[in-house]
């Protein structure tokens, strides 16, 4: 992706059925090429007549609000943080055998007992997430973990926390494939976590 505007919606880092039948490839034809990709272009509609943004990345964009005057504040908010989140989502997922980094693999039990509980609980947060929004493994700046909920297109990262692996439970995420069954996605999401890509921004957080 590029590191400032224009933004541009970066490729689908495996084939859109690699991840049948957990996620259909309908599904992600969707939820990548249409809903990712307008949450691009509304950011770029926004970026476009102000030049003076235009060196910003998305965390800048993310983290800097106070930046920027009242009637824009709160698209640059909702659509940077719906590149953000899509793009760490998407990259989460893949259908190749992964597991934990050693490093992750203590932090996850230090703070859940295990992985499996890690993941239980995660659900959990997720099935509690009322309307559109997105359950969080995320790290704390003493590289603690936890585990959060944000609305709609709330960003860890503007809540001072380094994201870690994301759940998209916006009904866009499942609801070609699960309708109202949240519970079945997580069940699936589970199964094509990409632990390389969570272990790698954890060392790098
Ligand atoms: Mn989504």
């Amino acid at each position: 992706m590029n590191e400032h505007y224009p933004f541009e919606t970066p490729p689908l880092p495996y084939a859109y059925d690699a991840l049948e039948p957990y996620i259909s490839t309908e599904t992600l034809q969707y939820h990548h090429d249409k809903h990712f990709t307008s949450y691009v272009e509304n950011l770029n509609k926004v970026l476009a007549s102000r030049p003076e943004y235009h060196a910003m990345s998305l965390e800048e964009l993310l983290c800097n609000s106070e930046a920027f005057p009242e009637e824009l504040r709160q698209s640059i908010f909702n659509y940077a943080g719906g590149v953000y989140n899509h793009a760490v989502y998407f990259a989460s997922m893949t259908n190749e055998p992964t597991k934990p980094s050693q490093e992750l693999t203590d932090a996850i039990e230090q703070a859940f007992g295990s992985i499996d509980a890690c993941i239980s609980q995660m659900k959990a947060a997720a099935m509690t997430v009322f309307g559109s929004g997105y359950a969080w493994l995320a790290a704390n700046k003493d590289g603690s973990l936890t585990l959060i909920t944000t609305r709609n297109q709330d960003t860890p990262l503007s809540l001072l926390f380094t994201p870690l692996l994301p759940v998209d439970v916006w009904e866009h995420a499942y609801y070609l494939q699960n309708q109202n069954r949240r519970d079945e996605y997580l069940a699936y999401f589970s199964d094509v976590i990409n632990w390389d890509a969570v272990s790698r921004r954890y060392s790098a957080r």
